[in-house]
Formats: C-alpha cells, structure tokens, sequence
C-alpha cells in the first residue's frame, strides 16, 4: 500500500503541474493581445494627435487668406481714400478701414494661439512617436520571452502526458478509480494528502487517534473522516 500511495502522489504531482502549464499557456494568448492592444492605443493617440494637427493648420490657412483679402479690402479703400470728395464720406471710409484693421489684429491673436497649439501638438506627436518605438521594441523581445516559455510548456506538458500514461499503469486500477473519483468531488484539488501530527493537510482537521494509530500500519487505504480524501503518512 505504501508503494502504491508513492506512486499515487507522484501522479497526483503531475496532474496539479499540468493543470498549472494548462492555465499558464491559456494566459499566454491573452498576455499577447494585451500588449498588442497596449500599442494600438500609442497608435490610436497619434492619428488623433495628427487629425488635431490637420485640422489647426487648415484653420491656420483659412485665418491667413482672411487676412490677406482684408488687407488687399483696405489697400483698395486707400485708394478710394484719395478720391473722396466730402469730409462724411472721407470720415465713413477711414471708420471702415480701422473696423478691417481691428479686425484683422484679432484674427492674427487667434493665428498665434493657433500656432501654439500646433506646437504642443506636434510635441505630444514626437513624444508618442518615441514611446510608439521603444514600446514596440520591449513588446517584441516580451513576446518572444512569452512564446519561449509557452514553447518550454508545451513540451513539459508532453512529457507529463507521457509520464501519466507510464504512472497510471503501476497503480491499482481500483485505487485509480478511486483516486479520479476524489479528484472529481474536490473540483480537480488534491485527492491524496499526507498526515503528520494526527493533522489532515488535505482539511487541517485532527484524526481521530485510532485512525492516526492504523496510519503507521501503511496496511489499507485510508479515508480522512473529514473531507473523505485518501491520507498517508507525512514522513
Ligand atoms: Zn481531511
């Protein structure tokens, strides 16, 4: 009995091992799209950032032909300046060309703020640009880690299916079943623990003496009265 809960715990070692590889390569493919959707977002900040930047230099242009054809406005009323006849009409024509001329010293106040913006945003640009790089760079030496490991798992993983396939046939098809059984009601846990100090590791709960007593006998298989998993002594 002795050999056969040895033989036992080491399966149960590695079907614990192989439900961790299992999980840890499920989380692989997850770790990558998080680092891919990590680098969309640069991405998605810089077209952003660069739509901003269309859009302010447009608004740049449009503020500069409204100057230009203002000022070509007061060249022409200049003209007509020379030409007037009455001081009323002289007076509505000078009127005329200072509104155009405040008019156009607001729009050049918008122009500079538009060009101040248009400079943060091409720093915010340069600067995601930047992280849009070395972020790249660290995401392709992460992933290759990622797909390192996985590969490293995989084969683990291989081998454990072997060594399982080469366990189970030393054990007692009974025990076996049994064992799968216990598994099954502890939702895949631990279906072997030990004992030490008249304590179940499997539940944390004391053995009644006499049970601990029949422990040392390593005669027949033994149940925890607890939580019913199969228990051997811890040596
Ligand atoms: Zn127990």
């Amino acid at each position: 009995m002795k050999e056969q809960i040895k033989i036992l715990v080491k399966l149960q070692h590695l079907d614990t091992e192989t439900v961790r590889i299992k999980s840890t390569l499920n989380d692989v493919s997850k770790k990558l799209e998080n680092l891919d959707s990590s680098l969309k977002e640069i991405e998605q900040t810089i077209k952003d950032q660069e739509s901003v930047l269309g859009e302010l230099t447009k608004q740049y242009r449009d503020y500069e032909s409204e100057v230009k054809i203002n000022l070509v406005k007061n060249q022409n009323s200049q003209e007509k300046l020379r030409l007037v006849k009455t001081n009323k009409e002289y007076q509505s024509l000078l009127k005329e060309i200072e509104a155009v001329k405040s008019k156009n010293s607001s729009i050049e106040d918008k122009m500079i703020e538009c060009l101040d913006r248009m400079d943060e945003t091409e720093e915010i640009i340069a600067k995601k640009q930047d992280e849009y790089l070395q972020f790249s760079d660290r995401i392709k030496s992460e992933k290759e880690n990622i797909e390192h490991e996985a590969g490293i798992n995989k084969k683990k993983l291989d081998e454990h299916d072997m060594d399982r396939k080469n366990i189970s046939g030393l054990i007692d098809p009974q025990l076996l079943k049994k064992y799968l059984i216990i598994k099954e009601q502890h939702q895949g846990g631990l279906a072997v623990v030990p004992v030490k100090d008249a304590v179940c590791y499997g539940c944390n709960v004391n053995l009644p003496p006499q049970l601990y007593n029949e422990l040392f006998r390593c005669d027949s298989l033994k149940f925890c009265p607890n939580c019913h998993r199969i228990i051997y002594l811890k040596e």
